[in-house]
């Protein structure tokens, strides 16, 4: 058994970035602490819980999930992201959100309220993110969330009666002023960022002149190969598409030269 122990976000690890093993919690559990049991097809079993107080493992340290991508062997990484979004699910839903009263689990993955019998589930949000082409430059913008001096996508969340391809229109209409065309899906990710789904397109100019949203983007501009900003780091779906892009215009040299973040 694997143990994915958060304290509030930050995922025990140790150097190796291996999780704590062993048939028991290697930590004090609590009776009101839940306790996820997961499993990939045919893999590990893997227990998951959060902590609320500071850990002391020997060996072991908490580390952002973000950080810990380039630590953790995909399947570990992929079902910590999974855990971290049904651990922040489970608190953000202890009420019935119909007449208030407390909720009990009923499945692994769902809560049923004991008085009116409302289901509860797992709310992923979906967020759309798309590579644009205009010919060999790719349209890159820098958000204001970003924290570091890279140049990513343009992205959003999918808005209510909206299909992913308008939302994929809608947002580079909002944040750049340009219109697309030829919108075709790529791939999808989980994006346990806290609870989402992050699924990537890509498209290419139609027409307009870039301007920028303001409010939600610090710059944006076209980019060719020879002239790339820092980008996104390999653990997101934003950067499988750069890399997707450099190799179709033939500059799969430049990859390995991309310095991320
Ligand atoms: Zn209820």
């Amino acid at each position: 058994m694997r143990w994915i122990i958060f304290c509030k976000d930050e995922l025990l690890v140790n150097v190796h970035g291996r999780l704590p093993e062993g048939e028991a919690c290697p930590l004090p559990l609590e009776p009101w602490h839940h306790v996820f049991r997961l499993q990939a097809p045919g893999g590990e079993p893997y227990s998951a819980l959060r902590l609320d107080t500071p850990m002391h493992l020997p060996g072991y340290t908490q580390t952002g999930l973000r950080q810990a991508y380039r630590l953790m062997d995909a399947e570990a990484y992929r079902l910590a992201g999974k855990a971290r979004e049904l651990l922040h699910w489970d608190a953000e839903s202890k009420y019935c959100g119909v007449c208030g009263a407390p909720v009990k689990f009923e499945t692994e993955i769902s809560k049923r309220c004991p008085e009116c019998g409302k289901e509860l589930w797992p709310q992923l949000s979906t967020a759309v993110i798309v590579a644009v082409t205009r010919g060999d430059s790719l349209l890159m913008v820098q958000s204001r969330s970003f924290r570091h001096n890279f140049m990513g996508l343009v992205a959003g969340f999918v808005e209510t009666g909206e299909t992913l391809e308008q939302a994929v229109e809608r947002e580079v209409m909002e944040e750049t002023g340009i219109c697309i065309s030829d919108i075709r899906y790529f791939a999808s990710q989980p994006w346990p960022f806290p609870c989402g789904l992050m699924v990537g397109f890509t498209a290419r100019y139609a027409s307009g002149d870039i301007t920028l949203q303001r409010s939600e983007l610090r710059s944006g501009g076209w980019y060719t190969p020879d002239a790339m900003p820092a980008v996104p780091g390999p653990m997101s779906i934003a950067r499988r598409l750069i890399d997707h892009w450099l190799r179709e215009q033939g500059r799969p040299d430049v990859i390995p030269t991309l310095k991320d973040f």
